[in-house]
């Protein structure tokens, strides 16, 4: 394997101090993780003028985690800082929810309001009365967590009516049950010389499996970081419905039908041990179950595979041989896993691939990361004591959330409880940065309605969203990242979030808690300023072991922008994993579970495994006679993350409807051709989007883009900006979630598609 040449820079250009001036712009060297944007948290200059104001954003050349680069995401975020759809003050609805009819308050006056609602009805019907709903990742989850278990005391913090909590969640479950910690593949992020570090190993495959990381960047690993490794000789397997970038770089592009990847993996497994391509050694030292995971792979022989998954069984083989052989191997995997009903069968099954092959914690394998959560850590600043944790809606239902594996609550339940009073009232919600219907919630329709069943809401966001539209009664107007002081604490290296610029009345998601959390429970909240809440924050980390040696503070952080941590491959040979300091994973047996101990004891099957998604072809015929094709939904745009961007003329100009992928066959049986307009319908709703022609598509399955509202269009009901209209979540199931209660059928639904006759959509005018 060849390395990459080491960078060389003009240093008058590239400067190593955390902020220098340019003329008459200041530029700081800083960490993009708010909205907009995504989860990755980049570094970036920011360059500010003498009034403040962002001007201009660039990736920082000298960060060594992402290397200067950009995406057009963040090159437009001052475009989105200084958008007319910002909100400066807080407000108060002043008209019915939906009419669009607000007055300004003060942030006193917000919280006053805020205070009154929530001791009420705390002391009617117990704290665990309120919900907190929190958006994807980034600069807003533990502060989420804040607000929700320390300040209103409510066990009842969940993702904004995801179902399944089937983001990540469902794969950090599974990894924790079976390894006792999170994996992600090895890409050398762990060293701040990274490719350069002499201890790391080139892989040679690279399986991206259900994930398009170059566009969704999702959960603390860059895509490019990939780009880097086939610049070095990686060669790619790529498991995906559609033709990606990266599929088609892929030595092996495996097309499957969505929802069967569970089979495809095992079948994997079983052509590794029939052919004696697993790793004996560390089967024998480190893994519990491995006679059962044999038989269990049994069950999936390559024709049986192929009937199952459509991929044909000489490439499901070449690949299964191509991984088990090269040294080293990783697997990046993605969001497709957790949005299929059985989504823990398939991660169990992807974790004993690449346990068998020896691929664990080793260079360029999937390796361990202890601290990927340092964020978590901030709970232990905090009396993190919730009274009526046992209450948790969803953990009557689950014992893998009753034993703690899970965090959350569940969004079925929550459903349940604001449409009909059960297991008990659900009578106020507090949603921080999530825009539920327009994006997360299956059932967009019946959220909706279900939201407006509780008697007081307050909605924290950039801009007035659909959801703060329809349902809020105070809203809160939050700080961008340039706006905020903090520190990007999710994976390694540790970063500095530097506030170089203020918008008329934001704040950051960690002073909204501060303040409500002075307000509903002081004594957990003892600090005066936001400065001393962080000093405390960060001279209370507990799993931080920084390489440098030196204590902590954010000053030390500011001027180096980044912090690495010691890192150390092979650590269940080290005692490293375990409280106990013994050699082996933090798991009940001490290994790594092929079949999981921590599962079965949940009732949850203990092995990997397998179902037919339901619909299907072959579980529902009656069903898919009247909706014949498969629907995924979920694909990433480089325009825009989630339901964000779309208000940004710029994105909306590369990017400016939501996009169908359509066979061309297809197209042509239904009557439709690329550019229609074309309704997608099942049995729940039905939701309007463009056809994109692509022969990449297996022609019996479609590919609906998600998050679609329109900020061009009237706020007010009965428009709510149209987001019902192109929500494909309105064909989506909001309670058919996996036997753990982690997991949700997103991308294995079923439809008929027809052209849509004569819709001429509003200008967009932005
Ligand atoms: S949108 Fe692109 S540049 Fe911005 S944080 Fe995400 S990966 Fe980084």
């Amino acid at each position: 394997m060849r390395k990459l040449p080491k960078r060389t820079y003009n240093d008058e250009l590239y400067r190593d101090e955390w902020q220098w001036q340019e003329g008459d712009l200041t530029v700081t060297r800083n960490c993009q993780w708010s909205g907009p944007g995504c989860h990755e948290g980049c570094g970036v200059l920011h360059y500010t003028d003498k009034e403040g104001r962002v001007v201009r954003i660039e990736g920082d050349p000298k960060s060594p985690v992402y290397n200067g680069r950009l995406c057009m995401r963040c090159m437009a975020v001052p475009e989105a800082m200084y958008n007319k759809m910002r909100v400066t003050n807080p407000l108060k609805r002043a008209g019915e929810r939906g009419e669009n009819k607000w007055e300004e308050i003060t942030w006193d006056e917000a919280y006053a309001i805020i205070e009154e609602n929530a001791k009420r009805l705390s002391a009617a019907y117990g704290p665990k009365t309120i919900a907190v709903l929190q958006g994807t990742g980034r600069n807003t989850s533990w502060q989420a967590a804040a607000i929700a278990n320390v300040a209103y005391q409510t066990p009842n913090l969940m993702f904004g009516f995801l179902a399944g909590d089937s983001c990540y969640v469902p794969r950090l479950v599974g990894m924790s049950s079976v390894a006792g910690d999170a994996s992600i593949m090895d890409c050398a992020q762990m060293f701040e010389d990274r490719y350069d570090n002499p201890r790391y190993v080139v892989p040679e495959i690279c399986i991206v499996w259900g994930n398009n990381p170059i566009i969704s960047n999702g959960d603390g690993f860059m895509g490019h970081w990939i780009v880097d490794l086939m610049r070095m000789g990686t060669e790619l397997i790529v498991i995906d419905p559609r033709l990606t970038w990266m599929a088609g770089m892929a030595k092996h592009w495996l097309r499957v039908r969505p929802g069967t990847d569970g089979a495809l993996a095992l079948a994997m497994i079983d052509v590794i041990i029939k052919e004696d391509l697993y790793d004996h050694e560390f089967v024998d030292c480190w893994c519990y179950g491995f006679d059962q995971l044999k038989e269990r792979a049994a069950e999936f022989p390559l024709d049986v595979a192929e009937h199952i998954t459509t991929i044909p069984a000489d490439l499901i083989q070449a690949a299964a041989r191509d991984y088990a052989k090269a040294k080293p191997a990783a697997v990046q995997w993605g969001l497709a896993l957790d949005q299929q009903k059985h989504g823990l069968g398939a991660n169990h099954a992807i974790q004993a691939l690449w346990a068998i092959t020896g691929n664990v914690d080793v260079p360029g394998g999937n390796i361990l990361v202890t601290s990927g959560y340092i964020q978590a850590d901030v709970r232990t600043t905090f009396q993190w004591d919730v009274p009526e944790a046992y209450a948790r809606l969803g953990n009557a239902e689950s014992k893998l959330r009753a034993q703690g594996m899970d965090n959350s609550a569940a969004t079925e339940i929550l459903i349940k409880a604001l449409e009909t009073g059960e297991p008990y009232p659900v009578k106020m919600i507090h949603c921080t940065s999530s825009n539920t219907f327009a994006n997360m919630g299956a059932e967009a329709e019946r959220v909706y309605k279900a939201m407006l069943n509780a008697e007081f809401i307050v909605v924290s966001d950039l801009y007035l969203t659909p959801t703060a539209v329809g349902t809020a009664d105070v809203f809160l107007p939050v700080a961008m990242s340039a706006e905020r002081k903090g520190v990007r604490g999710w994976w390694a290296p540790i970063r500095a979030i530097n506030k170089v610029s203020d918008y008329a009345n934001t704040k950051s998601d960690e002073e909204i808690a501060l303040d409500i959390g002075r307000r509903m429970n002081p004594e957990a909240f003892p600090w005066k300023t936001l400065e001393e809440m962080w000093d405390d924050i960060m001279n209370n980390l507990q799993s931080a072991n920084f390489d440098d040696g030196e204590p902590f503070s954010y000053d030390n952080l500011q001027k180096r922008t980044y912090r690495y941590e010691v890192f150390e491959y092979k650590k269940y040979e080290k005692g490293l994993l375990r409280a106990d300091g013994l050699p082996g994973f933090n798991t009940p047996t001490g290994r790594l579970e092929l079949w999981c101990t921590t599962l079965n004891s949940c009732d949850l099957e203990p092995l990997p495994y397998f179902e037919e998604p339901s619909p299907s072809p072959f579980s529902t015929p009656d069903y898919a006679s009247e909706y014949p094709l498969i629907l995924t939904t979920g694909h990433r745009s480089w325009e825009f993350f989630h339901s964000e961007h779309r208000n940004l003329r710029s994105m909306r100009e590369f990017h400016p409807w939501p996009l169908v992928d359509i066979h061309p066959d297809t197209a042509v049986k239904y009557g439709i051709k690329e550019g229609d307009w074309v309704l997608i319908e099942n049995h729940r709703g039905s939701a309007k989007e463009i056809c994109r022609l692509n022969p990449s598509m297996d022609p019996g399955v479609v590919s609906a883009e998600h998050g679609w509202w329109f900020p061009e269009r009237e706020a007010a009901l009965p428009e709510l900006y149209g987001v019902f209209e192109s929500n494909i979540n309105m064909l989506t199931p909001s309670t058919d979630v996996g036997p753990s209660g982690l997991a949700a059928p997103y991308s294995t639904q079923m439809c008929r598609i027809s052209k849509v006759e004569g819709y001429v959509p509003p200008e967009i005018s932005l």
